[in-house]
C-alpha cells in the first residue's frame, strides 16, 4: 500500500508552458536572461499553435494512462502577458476543448505590469488564477527588478494593483499569492510587515539563483540571508492567527510533523512536472537550465515524446537524492536539502545547498520554537512518565 502511493504521488501532473519568451523587464537575477540560459534567444518568441494542440493531447494521453481527472498548466514566460488577450484566449479554449474531461487547473505567473481590467475579467471568465512577481517596496526591490533601460519597475506595478483594487475587488480575489526573490541587505522583518501592511496575505520568499560554479550576484555567502530568514520568520511567527501564508516557512514546519515538502525549493520531486518551451521542447524546471551542460541539451520535444520521458532522460530520481551530507543532517525533513539546481557543483548535485547555512539555522530555529511551545510534560523524558495504562488497548 504504501508503495502503490508513494508510486502515485510521483506521477507528472503539472506543465510549465512558456507562452513568451521573451519579457518587457530585464531582472538581474533572472534565469533566463542573466544567468547563463540563453535559449530562448532561438525559440519561437510565441507558442506555436501547434505546440499548444499538441500539448493538449499530451496531456489527455498522460492522465489516460495514469488515471488522472485533473492537471496543472502554469502559463508562463518571458512575460506571458504579452501574449496578448485575443492570441491568450483563444490558447485557453483550444487547451480546454481538447483536455475535456480532464479538468485543466489554469494558473499565471507575471511581472504584473500589463494587467488591467480587461485581464482581470479574462482571468475570471477562465477561472484562471494568477502570481505576480514583488520583492517588496521600490526601494529594495529595484536593485533587481528593472525595465530594459535600467530605471525600476516597482512603483509602476504598486500603481497598478491600487488602481486595481480601486476598481473592486477581482484582484484579491483572483491573485494566488505574490513571489518575492530575498534582497540579502533588506531586513527580513520589515519585508514582512511590508507585505501585511500592503495587503497581501500570502506571499513566498525565493532564494536568488546560483550554485557552486555560478553565485548569485554579490554573493557573501548565506550569512545575509541566513539573518533575513531569521527575522522574517520571528516576525511571521509572532503574528500568530493574523500571519500571512508564507509556504516556504509553513512547509518546513510541517516537516517537522513528518510531512514531505512538494515545495522544489525545499526538495520537492521535480519529476512532477515539466517545462514545455514555446517551441515544443521538452525540458526539466527550466531553472535547472543555470546548471547547463546535460540539463541544458534540448532532448526531447512534445511531437515525438510523451510527457513522462523526462523523469528518466534526465536522471530525476538519481541526481535528486539529497547529498551524502544532507542524509546526516538532523534538518533534512524540514529543508529537503534545498533547491536542486542551488546544489550543482559542476559535475554533480551530490552537494548541500549553497544556502544550507541559511536553511539549517532556519529549521533549528523552528525546532526552537517547536519545544518552547510545547507543553512542558512533553519535554521530560517519556518513558519517566509512563504509567501501565498507557499499554491498555
Ligand atoms: S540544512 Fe544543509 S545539510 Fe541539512 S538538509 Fe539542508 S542543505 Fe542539507
Amino acid at each position: 500500500m504504501r508503495k502503490a502511493e508513494e508510486g502515485i504521488s510521483q506521477v507528472l501532473d503539472w506543465v510549465i508552458l512558456k507562452v513568451v519568451q521573451r519579457c518587457n523587464l530585464n531582472c538581474t537575477y533572472c534565469y533566463v536572461y542573466n544567468r547563463g540560459d540563453d535559449s530562448w534567444k532561438t525559440r519561437a518568441p510565441v507558442v506555436l499553435d501547434s505546440v499548444i494542440e499538441k500539448t493538449a493531447q499530451r496531456i489527455v494521453e498522460h492522465s489516460q494512462k495514469y488515471g488522472l481527472n485533473k492537471f496543472v498548466v502554469e502559463l508562463h514566460g518571458g512575460e506571458p502577458l504579452l501574449l496578448g488577450k485575443k492570441k491568450m484566449q483563444s490558447l485557453i479554449d483550444r487547451l480546454r476543448e481538447i483536455c475535456a474531461p480532464v479538468y485543466l487547473r489554469i494558473i499565471l505567473q507575471t511581472n504584473g505590469l500589463l494587467l488591467d481590467e480587461e485581464w482581470l475579467k479574462l482571468f475570471d471568465r477562465n477561472d484562471i488564477s494568477f502570481g505576480i512577481s514583488l520583492d517588496g517596496p521600490p526601494e529594495i526591490a529595484d536593485k533587481f527588478r528593472i525595465f530594459r533601460n535600467g530605471t525600476g519597475s516597482t512603483q509602476n506595478l504598486l500603481d497598478k494593483i491600487n488602481k486595481l483594487r480601486t476598481a473592486g475587488p477581482d484582484f484579491d480575489r483572483l491573485l494566488g499569492g505574490v513571489l518575492c526573490v530575498v534582497n540579502p541587505e533588506s531586513n527580513g522583518a520589515e519585508i514582512v510587515r511590508w507585505f501585511v501592511a500592503n495587503g497581501f496575505d500570502a506571499f513566498e520568499f525565493l532564494l536568488p539563483d546560483g550554485n557552486y560554479i555560478n553565485y548569485p550576484q554579490g554573493w557573501n555567502g548565506a550569512g545575509p540571508y541566513r539573518r533575513f530568514l531569521l527575522e522574517a520568520f520571528e516576525e511571521w511567527y509572532a503574528m500568530d492567527g493574523d500571519a500571512p501564508q508564507i509556504r516556504l516557512f509553513e512547509m518546513m514546519l510541517m516537516g517537522f510533523m513528518g510531512v514531505k515538502s512538494s515545495l522544489d525549493a525545499l526538495g520537492g520531486d521535480l519529476r512532477k512536472l515539466c517545462v514545455i518551451e514555446s517551441d515544443g521542447t521538452i525540458g526539466v524546471s527550466d531553472v535547472v537550465r543555470m546548471c547547463r551542460g546535460d540539463y541544458a541539451n534540448d532532448k526531447l520535444n512534445i511531437f515525438d515524446h510523451p510527457l513522462d520521458l523526462h523523469a528518466s532522460v534526465y536522471k530525476l530520481e538519481e541526481i535528486q537524492q539529497p547529498a551524502e551530507q544532507c542524509q546526516k543532517c538532523e534538518y533534512l525533513q524540514s529543508c529537503g536539502g534545498g533547491y536542486l539546481p542551488h546544489r550543482f557543483d559542476g559535475n554533480t548535485f551530490n552537494r548541500p545547498s549553497i544556502y544550507c547555512d541559511a536553511l539549517y539555522a532556519l529549521s533549528d530555529r523552528m525546532s526552537q520554537k517547536i519545544r518552547m511551545d510545547m507543553p512542558a510534560s512533553l519535554l521530560r523524558d517519556p518513558s519517566a512518565s509512563l504509567r501501565p495504562t498507557d499499554f491498555i488497548g
